[in-house]
Formats: structure tokens, sequence, C-alpha cells
């Protein structure tokens, strides 16, 4: 059984929770202990009581620590890589390049805690010097979805411990296992006790207390839309300060000048890969007249190509989707897109197992063309390998409806022309845009986050997460 790590000790929980294989419904990854409120709440004294020495720890200390279990999330890479695809469904080579990712993050905020930095002013008063410096905000909690089960929570934990500040995780119910080994890690890296708890229980129960208990300084979640509004008002009801990263629809344009190649590729990756299951996926694909056939054909043709099976098996390029319930919900999608009157191309078939027989979450990824922009389908986030294909007449049209949307992650576009390109990258109203890419799929050293419903609060990753994890204290000096 695994346990919560609170003050430093591994501890039972209230109840176990069971993490099921979505590739193997058979196959046990392990059993949890799920932490309730009362353990949620010594988590939260342990953190509070680690603040002010681990605050005041030396940059090369918190250097140590980050940079070790960086470099052992490096070299285990292909086993934890082994661990997540099993818990979670995404591919194996997905999976690895989640934990290299989550390694990476280390390692650079691992730089970070030496680079914390500040700046000194002039005063306009004579004989007046002023100095500007960051400092550790105090008990960070981090609620985190299922979806990255490793780098999310590297990318909330890492800046919060490298700033000076202690935290409390509640990773994602349906994805303990990874969190669990990020915890031993960082344990055995060196944190003093008390600076890392891991608490592992449900959003209303354990996420709960850190909305709500006065010692937490701040909150960092990820997750839907619907959860981050409550995390919202109650961090806004006692004025603790926050950061919401949550969900997409996120639009992807091919023009008629796009190299067919590359917006097929960036498409197929964008929509399918994960299992669609993304926040940066795209799901929404705007294509103009004069390409649209040749696009649609030729995407449908390479979905042909994609092998849907256990996420662990060779050759594999789509894994299951996470659970019955996510799987309900995409299904249920399907047969709104097709009762709105959209043309279901090619795949959306549940299947019950694998081809070795192994019973599954399994899910053929569906494309849907003739999609209008009102239809559900269009503007809902699926989460799910489930795409839709709108047709526009031109540039400015594509533009209008890419920008239609309640969301604002990402935004792709597909095109050779430069005009177009350089207009879509200043014009795009996501937090992040990609050319002749795909999506998702974003490097670790620079910020990560959206505008409108898909974000609120400061960036995350990269230097910009200082922003969010430590704050400025102006100093004023009479000589
Ligand atoms: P979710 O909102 O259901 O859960 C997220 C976390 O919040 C979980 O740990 C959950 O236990 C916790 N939680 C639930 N209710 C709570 C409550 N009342 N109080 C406190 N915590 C509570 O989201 P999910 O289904 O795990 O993840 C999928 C969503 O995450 C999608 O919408 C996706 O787009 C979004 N997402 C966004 C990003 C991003 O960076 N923008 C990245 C990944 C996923």
């Amino acid at each position: 059984m695994y346990k919560n790590l609170i003050n430093g000790e591994w501890l039972e929980g209230a109840r176990v929770s069971r993490n099921i294989n979505p590739s193997d419904t058979r196959d046990l990854v392990g059993e949890f202990a799920q932490a309730d409120a009362d353990q949620a709440r010594e988590a939260v004294a342990a953190a509070r009581a680690a603040f002010p020495a681990w605050s005041l720890s030396t940059p090369q200390q918190r250097f140590d620590v980050l940079d070790a279990a960086g470099a052992e999330i490096l070299a285990r890479r292909a086993e934890l890589g082994d661990l997540l695809a099993r818990e979670e469904g995404k591919t194996l080579p997905e999976a690895i390049g989640e934990v290299t990712r989550a390694g990476n993050i280390f390692k650079f905020f691992a730089g970070e805690a030496l680079r914390v930095g500040g700046d000194v002013i002039p005063s306009v008063r004579p004989g007046v010097g002023v100095e500007v410096t960051r400092e550790a905000l105090g008990v960070i909690g981090l609620i985190t979805p299922w979806n990255f089960p490793i780098a999310i929570p590297a990318w909330k934990l890492a800046p919060a411990l490298a700033f000076g500040n202690t935290v409390v995780l509640k990773p994602a119910d349906l994805v303990p296992a990874s969190a669990w080994h990020l915890a031993d890690i960082l344990q055995r890296a060196g944190l003093p006790k008390g600076v890392f708890n891991l608490v592992m229980g449900r959003g209303a129960e354990v996420g709960a207390v850190l909305l709500d208990d006065k010692r937490v300084d701040a909150i960092s979640f990820t997750g839907s839309v619907g959860t981050g509004q409550k995390v919202a008002a109650a961090c806004v009801a006692r004025l603790a300060k926050f950061q919401l990263e949550m969900g997409g629809k996120n639009p992807f344009v091919v023009l008629d000048d796009a190299d067919l190649d590359i917006a097929v590729g960036a498409a197929l990756n964008s929509g399918f890969f994960s299992t669609g299951q993304r926040c940066t996926a795209s799901s929404r694909v705007i294509v103009t007249d004069g390409i649209h056939d040749r696009f649609v054909a030729a995407l449908a043709e390479k979905m042909k190509t994609l092998k849907v099976g256990d996420a662990r098996a060779k050759g594999v390029d789509i894994g299951p989707v996470v659970d019955d319930r996510q799987l309900a919900q995409d299904l249920d999608y399907i047969a709104i897109g097709r009762a709105e009157g959209a043309k279901l191309v090619a795949g959306g078939e549940a299947l019950s197992h694998n081809a070795d027989g192994a019973p599954g979450y399994y899910l053929t990824p569906a494309l849907f063309a003739e999609a209008r922009p009102e239809m559900r389908i269009s503007r809902e986030e699926i989460f799910g390998p489930v795409v839709s294909v709108l047709r526009v007449k031109s540039y400015e049209e594509a533009l209008a409806l890419a920008n239609d949307t309640p969301f604002g992650l990402a935004s792709g576009i597909a095109t050779t022309s430069l005009k177009h390109a350089t207009h879509f990258k200043r014009h795009a109203q996501a937090g992040m845009v990609m050319v002749n890419l795909p999506t998702a799929g974003v490097d670790y050293h620079v910020p990560f986050g959206g505008r409108k419903e898909s974000s609120y609060g400061s960036r995350e990753q990269g230097k910009y997460a200082a922003e969010f994890y430590t704050t400025v204290k102006t100093a004023y000096t009479q000589a």
C-alpha cells in the first residue's frame, strides 16, 4: 500500500483507493492511502511549521535537492514512464516524454533557485536607497488533474520549492502512483520534513481543506473550469493568492497555401495523440475551401494507420481513454455530433478489448466533417480523441472562428504565408500560438498558460513562474 507523506512520515489514510490500468482493467496498479480532512489539516500544519527554516535555506540547499530529484527522475525515465503509461493510458513513448519533461523541469528550477535576484534602484529622495527583492510566499496548496500525472505536479512543485515555499500536493484521484514516486524521490533527495507533503484523496474533501485553511497562502490549480471556479471563489473569500489552468477548445487553422503533409501531421497529433486528453489538444480544425476536401480525405486516410491498443504495447499510437466516465463522455459527444448533423467520417467506435483480448476503455479516434460553429462538438471541451472540421471561405473567417470560443489556451495555424502566420500570431486570442506545429507539445523552460476561461492569474513555467511563487518586497534605506 502506498501511503501519504505528512511531516516526513509515510502514513496510512482513512480509506484505500485502487488504481486501475485503463489498458487492462484486470490489472491493479496499486492500492493508495486516501487522506481525510483531518490528515489534510495535519499536512498543512507540517508545511506551516517547516516554512520559516525552508524559506531561509540557502539557494545552494534548494539547488541540491531539486537537481538530485531531477537527476533521479531522468535516470529512471523508462521505469517511471512505464508506470505512468500503466496508470493513465498514454503510450509508452508519450509517457517517457512526460517523465523526461518532469526531470528537466526540476533541473531548470534548480538553476532558478540560484538565479533569484532583485533590483537596486536609486530613490527619488536624496540619500535613500531602494532594493526590490523576492521572498517566498508561504505554504502553497497544489491541486492537479489526471492527464499529466507527473509533469503538472513537477511544474508546480519545482518552482514552489525553488523559491523557498513549503507545499501540500493533492494529486488527481485517478493517477496517484506518479505523484507518490515524485514524493518518494523528493524525500530521498534531502528535503527537510514537512517541506513537501503528499495527501492523496478526494477533491471535495482533501482539496477543500487546502482551499479553506487560512494557513495555506496560495493555491495553484490545474483542472476543469467548474472546479477552477470553486477554487477561485474559496480563495477570494479569504484573500489567498491563486492561479488556475483550465480547459481548452483549441483551434487549428489550415489555409489553402498550407503544406498538406505538415497540416495533416499536426492535426493528427493535436487531435488524437495522448488519446485527445491534453488541455492543448485541438478538437476544432478550421479549414479554408480550397484545401478542405483534400485535407479531410488525407487526414481520414492517415487515421487508418493509427493503432489503438495497450498503452505499453509496441507500435501502439493511441492508448485507452482514462476511465469509464471519460469514455462515456466521449461517446456522448459523438452521439451529440451525429444528432447535430455533423458527418462522422472516421472512427468513433468503442472497443471493449484490445488486440490481446484485455478489457479496457478503448475508442477509435473520431473525425467529424461538416461541423458548424454553433454545434456543441465545436464549442465544448470533449477531452477525448474526437475532432470536428469546420469549413470556411477565407483567412479572415478562419481567424474570427478560431477566436470565437470562451477558451484561449492554444491556437495553431498551418500556412506557408509569412503574412498570415505573422497576423495570426498577433491576433489569435490564446496564450500559446503554434505555426506549422501541433497545438500540443511545448517547451519546459518558457511560459505556459492561456487567457479567457482557460487560465487565471500569472503564467506557469520558465522564469515567469516566479510571479506566482514569490512575493515582491521594496525596502528603503537612509544611508
Ligand atoms: P477536475 O477539475 O475534475 O479535477 C482537478 C483536480 O481538482 C483533481 O485533483 C480533483 O480531485 C480536484 N478537485 C475536484 N473537486 C474539488 C473541490 N471541490 N475542491 C478542491 N479540489 C477539487 O479536472 P480533471 O478531470 O482532473 O482534469 C481535466 C481538466 O483539466 C480538463 O478540463 C483539462 O483541460 C484541464 N487541464 C488543463 C491544463 C492547463 O494547463 N490548462 C492542463 C491539464 C488539464
